[in-house]
């Protein structure tokens, strides 16, 4: 497999097939649902099914490529895919994952808006094609390739009120013009693109007439329009979203989520719309501690949306997968956004949003020589002039930002992937899973028997994954079931019962020694006396939400 390749729609109509044939038993492809323009939205299920269903395990979440040009995630979640398969019975650890647990991949939630910006003439939406809020194009400035070559730029008017002028440091370049000076020669930057109702005069950009953006359909704090842009008519309007949060709701069993995005190297997690404090406190010690095996792994910083990713101080977006999945089913997820231009060319440490407002001019030198010295092909195309239909004599250029800015250079997304992948296979880790400690028989008098029943779960997570998720009640407690032939019965003890919950170690965090305390939390135990005429099988079922479900037949007998 090549990972230094972004896979297009028809690329993966053969490429999924092909990974499940060559290793069944392992994983399964479903599509879970249609996009707007009836595209498959593909599911692969990676467990081994020789020891039980995916759905009798705990399983970790993986979506990629909801934003129609992050099409870098659809790579990394390929990667994933790949990994577990290629490990399985030779890697312990990956062994172990597939044996134990369940994956959910879906590397391309957005089949539609990826088709557009990997067409030979390329349109990049935010996410999917359907018009909203209104069918008709609005007057304005639509992004277009204009010249057919391919590209999606700038054109630069020039203008004696333009706020913009010909870097000092770099011909190429663009320079913001200071507010205090005047009597040099200015420009317009805008993107290439055609006017519709041009009067000659004004040029307003318009508003994409694809104007949704998925990551905010999702049930979490929906609002409308007017309040949140893209948001659609209501929660789940749009079927690539209401697929996924089917699916989801259906499958108690996940625990964690990751959300391929791109970009700026960093690793988000909830919540959008308050602040750390007003998370639930233990919850937020285990996303911070998961945060950073990411930071770990990744390199990459793990920060809060609301404290360090909003794109405008005072005002926050809803709606967005990572918020729905935590808050309203307590499963830990992150929105992972790879790659970063900047850093990659060694600007350190950047604000995020902030960066792109306020920021040294060398720093956009920096950048160019960047790609200039690492030979990145089409990156940054120096201007020329063009004879635009509406704007008469202009110029075309600057960044074309699809495989710069967007997502890596096709050469470093191998790289990058091999970075991003393995937080996945960390979150695979952490799962709760149950196991039989002690299963034993005595016999005791004439035709009885003691059962003594220990189950514990050996997972970093509770059975209940997270406080967030106890609160809400969306993770059913542990339980226990008898399966007991005819002529065998209890004498002491229920067939049925409710265990409650076991803890894992996620509840363990303190690293101080002197006075610490593991108690066994994470284990139960249960015992019955059993009337059985003759030597018969009964078997014990232990059944968990969050951790799967284990089975073991005892035999009764002397
Ligand atoms: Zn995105």
């Amino acid at each position: 497999m090549d990972f230094n390749h972004y896979f297009t729609n028809e690329e993966l109509e053969t490429l999924l097939p092909e990974l499940v044939s060559a290793h069944p038993g392992l994983t399964s492809l479903r599509s879970i649902g249609e996009s707007y323009e009836k595209r498959p939205i593909w599911l692969l299920t990676l467990t081994n099914t020789s020891n039980g269903s995916d759905s009798e395990k705990p399983a970790v979440w993986v979506d990629a490529n909801i934003h129609a040009t992050e099409i870098a995630g659809t790579t990394t979640a390929l990667r994933i895919i790949y990994s577990l398969l290629e490990g399985y019975g030779k890697d312990e650890r990956i062994t172990r994952l597939l044996d134990h647990s369940a994956f959910y991949i879906v590397p391309r939630v957005n089949p539609d808006g990826a088709a557009l910006a990997m067409a030979p003439q390329p349109r990049y939406i935010r996410s999917g094609v359907r018009a909203y809020p209104w069918p008709e194009k609005e007057e304005g400035l639509h992004t277009q390739d204009v010249d057919g070559d391919g590209r999606i730029l700038q054109m630069r008017i020039q203008d004696p009120n333009g706020d913009w002028k010909i870097s000092s440091l770099d011909p190429r370049l663009m320079e913001k013009r200071s507010p205090t000076e005047f009597g040099g020669t200015y420009y317009r930057l805008l993107p290439e693109g055609l006017i519709e109702d041009y009067d000659g005069y004004l040029i307003k950009v318009a508003r994409q007439p694809e104007g949704l953006d998925f990551n905010r359909n999702f049930p979490f704090q929906w609002r409308p329009e007017g309040e949140q842009e893209g948001a659609g008519p209501y929660p789940a309007s749009e079927p690539e979203i209401k697929a996924l949060v089917d699916f989801i709701i259906a499958h108690p069993n996940i625990n964690v989520g990751l959300t391929y995005h791109t970009f700026s190297r960093v690793i988000l997690r909830p919540f959008s719309t308050k602040a750390d404090e007003d998370m639930e406190t233990d919850d937020l010690w285990v996303y911070k501690k998961l945060g950073n095996i990411g930071t770990e792994i990744t390199g990459y910083r793990n920060v809060s949306t609301y404290h360090d990713f909003k794109y405008h101080p005072k005002e926050v977006t809803t709606g967005a997968f990572d918020d729905w999945l935590y808050d309203t089913l307590g499963m830990y997820t992150f929105t992972i956004e790879q790659w970063d231009l900047p850093t990659e060319a060694g600007i350190k440490d950047r604000k995020f949003i902030e960066w792109h407002r306020e920021h040294p001019h060398e720093e956009d030198l920096q950048i160019l020589k960047w790609v200039d010295e690492h030979a990145v092909e089409d990156a940054y195309i120096n201007w020329y002039e063009f004879e635009h239909p509406q704007l008469g004599k202009i110029e075309l250029g600057g960044w074309n930002g699809m495989y710069t800015w967007r997502n890596p250079p096709h050469c470093y997304m191998d790289a990058e992937s091999a970075r991003t992948a393995p937080f996945a296979l960390a979150m695979g880790d952490l799962l709760p899973h149950l196991r039989f400690h002690t299963l034993e028989v005595t016999p005791l008098n004439g035709d009885e028997y003691h059962l003594n029943l220990i189950v514990e779960n050996t997972g970093f997570f509770p059975t209940y994954t997270s406080q967030q998720a106890k609160n809400r009640k969306v993770a059913r407690p542990v339980r226990v079931e008898l399966e007991l032939p005819d002529g065998v019965r209890l004498i002491d003890g229920k067939w049925r019962l409710e265990l409650g919950h076991l803890e894992g170690r996620s509840n363990k965090l303190d690293v101080t020694a002197m006075g610490a305390a593991s108690p066994t939390d994470n284990r139960a135990r249960v015992e019955w006396v059993i009337h059985s005429p003759k030597s018969s099988k009964i078997v014990v079922k232990v059944l968990s939400e969050r951790a799967g479900t284990i089975y073991q037949e005892v035999e009764l007998a002397n």
